[in-house]
């Protein structure tokens, strides 16, 4: 990748074939970087029981695989924990039903420049058939068929009414696209002077909260082909509690305080042009609660089961509290781990590797309110389709 800064323009590249999370298993790569989701994601397990509590079982002589999906599974192991307890609940079902279990396909779905080699890697071994059942309760196995399926979420993934249950966590706030109008130095939206839609104008916040809504209107759409009858998703993504879509909550620490700031000093350091830093932006939306609900209720295809706002806490983790410098890293390398191949591509190696060394020093030095206030909420949907 160039490291002069002009290389690339994220608003000008289609972000989907450019979105990952940075992959490997070093210290910025979102493997590293994923336990916090890991610890949010275990909290709601009782969650994802109740939705996988609702799908149909068929108990036909000889039924087609029990099909489970990840969207936006990422190249961490939380996804394959997250497929092994599916697969589990729903074995478990079929037991306590007094049926024959099918067997079980997964598949991991994320962009094509996910990091998949890593992502298959953390595979435990496929048992074979003739232990399946026995197996099914050993760790270390792997009891079910996979395969990787790279594309977009928001379109069409799978052949229509083939797909028992999606799960899709920490990922549905990843918007398509940066709305044109935020980049489009003569629209009123123009996100001047910022790179997030935390503490932008309204103009600005209006058309993240079209996007959003856009783009999951495509994605309900697209699951509502490819789910079977019967069939159930669990989503979670960021949320905010706040009405006000300038208040990004988590998210908003997190790209519109110490972010910001350093790409503010890079401007003034003469190291980004203010139109550089301008054309950049984080293609993220939280939602509140009332934005994703319009947009499932106007879908009409899926019934809620659920639908709330859950605390996941701070998506750093650090062994000394109290050790400024470990906080500020953290939190540099949780932003560099999400949002680090953005601004790679956007300004090129070195300058990034710049910017997240101010991320890192901001950070330290307000490493007690870092603590403190970078909190997750998220929003919980639980959706059956009959
Ligand atoms: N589910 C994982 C990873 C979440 S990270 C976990 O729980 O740890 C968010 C993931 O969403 C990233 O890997 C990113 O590439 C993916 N993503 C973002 N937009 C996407 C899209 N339009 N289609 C598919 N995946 C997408």
């Amino acid at each position: 990748m160039g490291s002069k800064g002009d290389n690339v323009a994220v608003c000008n590249m289609k972000l989907e074939r450019l979105l990952s999370m940075k992959g490997g298993k070093g210290q910025d790569s979102y493997a590293n970087n994923s336990q916090a989701q890991a610890m949010h994601a275990r909290s709601m397990l009782h969650l994802l029981e109740e939705t996988l509590d609702n799908v149909h079982l068929n108990s036909s002589a000889s039924p087609p695989p029990f099909t489970a999906v990840d969207l936006g599974c990422s190249s961490g192991a939380n996804t394959v924990h997250i497929i092994d307890f599916i697969v589990k609940h729903i074995s478990k079902r079929f037991d306590v039903a007094g049926i024959d279990p099918p067997e079980f396909t997964a598949f991991f779905s994320d962009l094509p420049s996910n990091d998949f080699n890593t992502l298959f890697q953390l595979l435990p071994p496929l048992v074979s058939n003739s232990c399946m059942e026995e197996c099914l309760a050993a760790d270390g196995n792997r009891s079910y068929f996979v395969a990787g399926v790279p594309g977009s979420f928001y379109r069409r993934l799978f052949p229509a009414r083939t797909i028992d249950f999606f799960h899709s966590a920490f990922s549905l706030h990843w918007l398509s696209q940066v709305p044109e109008s935020v980049t489009d130095r003569r629209s009123a939206a123009y996100n001047r002077g910022r790179v997030f839609i935390h503490g932008a104008g309204e103009k600005t916040a209006t058309a993240y909260k079209r996007q959003f809504q856009a783009d999951l209107a495509e994605f309900l759409r697209a699951r509502a082909a490819e789910v079977k009858r019967g069939g159930a998703m669990f989503l979670v993504c960021l949320g905010r509690t706040s009405v006000d879509p300038t208040d990004q909550g988590g998210a908003g620490l997190l790209f519109g305080t110490h972010f910001q700031d350093a790409w503010d000093d890079l401007v003034r350091e003469g190291l980004v042009a203010a139109e550089k830093r301008d054309g950049f932006n984080i293609p993220v939306y939280a939602p509140s609660l009332q934005d994703f609900k319009e947009v499932v209720e106007a879908n009409g295809s899926f019934a809620i089961e659920k639908l709330v706002v859950y605390k996941g806490g701070s998506p750093l983790v650090v062994s000394e509290p109290d050790d400024a410098s470990e906080v500020g890293r953290a939190f540099a390398s949780s932003c560099r781990s999400v949002a680090g191949v953005l601004v790679e591509a956007h300004i090129g190696e070195e300058l990034s590797n710049e910017l997240f060394s101010r991320v890192e020093r901001r950070a330290t030095s307000h490493a007690k309110d870092v603590l403190v206030n970078l909190q997750f909420f998220h929003i919980v949907a639980s959706l059956s389709f009959t």
